[in-house]
């Protein structure tokens, strides 16, 4: 049975889903005003992990996944530029078409790190669930808990005494920290937007232009996305999103709510709040947290510039399947840190794992005792890191049957995604042009002409090929 760290209760449960058979999963989503870093691809090789273990556990998972395709404000408030916007102006593009660009790279990044992302509609874009976010703020307001400013409208925490329960942290003390922004009319630092006025009053461009006020201030930009609603002139507040079509796509509640530890204290806070406070149940009953990959122990993070994405990774000679073997190693509620090292040497053992695999029989049956050491480890709270050292026990047994290896193999690698399956009984393929150079070179050799034997030798090791010479023939090997 499946062990979950729930964040909500600090414990771990035992996972059961509200219905039988089916599991309902959302997890948060790419913002796609820049790439996708190697950071945010663990969150979802995580999740990807999860998706799988549930599926091999018998369960049919209906997963969601936003993309957030519209401006996050630069500030984790409610404040600061539109990035979106931000990225539109720097980049001398639409924001539509930076959004559109990232996130296909996004799709990309996802399908070489073998992540089975949702496919649509559940791969949901924020743009395109306007009306649905709209209904979420119209209800808030119907049942009191919005209010409206000059600059939007916003969500009253005062009024939902569990609010900070997620974070374990009690309303007064998240009031006491909060900062408090100098223009805000807001009721408690706390609160937050639930749809923000492109224009102050939520007018339009040219309403706003025409008005005393503008000449005093400092114009807006016109902004490329903004929407009517029944407040005016706007764009949906950037927690609203993910509450909006959690509900259309998997219902309320539902069973798993994913996300990074970033996402704790406010989004998180912020969606419950909203979904709870709307229709009057729980937003979801798991809720599970990855903790960060680092950069000399700082979160990787598009604001602090020390993010690399996966044509780094690429650049660097790591695939991007040895960067999820990487992922792997570590729990995912600890931190990973990333070096060029770690994840050269994720890229060695897998190497080193498929030309091992390449010389065992087909599969026949599955080793029991080690499936069952494996799919403990794995249940157990998605603990991939012991699973991966039982998973390398059983490679170096010198006692078990190739063909149950092989067996065993490919069904713990239908939850590790690792693309090992494909290497079983698959003896290495000399391509033609390097059977070509080595015999040529074998050939140079049988009349002493060194000189060309090594330059050969040379060119063999450039493909990524070592030449082994013995009495009557040679034989080939990857280069590792
Ligand atoms: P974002 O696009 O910033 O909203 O992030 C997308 C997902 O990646 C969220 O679930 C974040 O919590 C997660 N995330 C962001 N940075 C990191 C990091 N350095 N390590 C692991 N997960 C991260
Ligand atoms: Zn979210």
């Amino acid at each position: 049975m499946l062990k979950l760290w729930n964040t909500e209760s600090r414990t771990r449960e035992a996972f059961g889903p509200i219905s039988n058979e089916e599991v309902r999963m959302y997890s948060c989503g790419p913002t796609v005003y820049g790439r996708t870093h190697i950071g945010n691809l663990r969150a979802y090789v995580i999740w990807d992990v999860l998706k799988r273990l549930l599926v091999a556990d018998g369960y049919t998972v209906i997963h969601a996944m936003n993309i957030t395709d519209v401006g996050h404000l630069t500030d984790d408030g409610d404040e600061g530029e539109d990035k979106m916007l931000k990225a539109s102006r720097e980049q001398g593009r639409t924001a539509w078409e930076i959004a559109k660009e990232f996130e296909e790279l996004f799709k990309q990044d996802a399908k070489n790190l073998n992540i089975n992302l949702p496919e649509s509609p559940l791969l949901c874009r924020a743009t395109e669930h306007i009306e649905e976010q709209i209904k979420l703020v119209k209800d808030l307001e119907e049942k009191g808990y919005a209010y409206k400013t000059s600059d939007g409208v916003y969500f009253d925490t005062s009024k939902f005494p569990e609010y900070g329960k997620l974070s374990g942290q009690p309303l007064e003390e998240k009031l006491a920290g909060a900062r408090v922004e100098a223009s805000s009319e807001k009721k408690n630092p706390t609160d937050f937007a639930l749809w923000k006025f492109s224009y102050p009053g939520g007018v339009d461009q040219e309403t706003y232009l025409s008005s005393p006020s503008a000449i005093s201030h400092q114009l807006p930009a016109k902004r490329e996305m903004e929407w009517q609603s029944p407040w005016g002139l706007g764009f949906p507040g950037w927690h609203v999103e993910c509450s909006a079509m959690a509900k259309k796509y998997l219902g309320q509640p539902f069973d798993i709510h994913t996300g990074g530890v970033d996402h704790i204290a406010v989004h998180h806070e912020n969606e419950i709040a909203q979904s709870v406070c709307a229709y009057g149940v729980p937003l979801a009953n798991f809720w599970v947290h990855n903790e960060f990959l680092t950069v000399d122990g700082h979160k990787m993070s598009k604001s602090l510039g020390n993010i690399y994405t996966l044509d780094d990774c690429q650049e660097h000679g790591i695939e991007p399947l040895a960067l999820r073997y990487f992922y792997l190693g570590a729990h995912y509620r600890q931190k990973l840190n990333f070096t060029w090292e770690s994840a050269g040497a994720a890229q060695n053992a897998l190497n080193k794992l498929r030309a091992i695999i390449r010389e065992w029989d087909a599969p026949t049956e599955i080793s029991l005792e080690y499936d069952d050491r494996f799919m403990a480890d794995i249940l157990d709270d998605i603990n991939t890191a012991s699973a991966l050292g039982v998973l390398w026990e059983m490679v170096n047994n010198p006692n078990l049957e190739p063909g149950v290896k092989s067996a065993t193999l490919k069904k713990w690698d239908s939850i590790l995604g690792l693309g090992l399956s494909e290497y079983i009984s698959k003896p290495l393929e000399i391509p033609q042009n390097v059977i070509a150079i080595a015999d040529r070179r074998w050939e140079a050799r049988a009349n002493k002409d060194w000189d060309t034997a090594d330059h050969l030798r040379l060119e063999l090791e450039n493909l990524g090929w070592l030449m082994e010479d013995a009495d009557n023939a040679y034989k080939l090997k990857p280069k590792k």
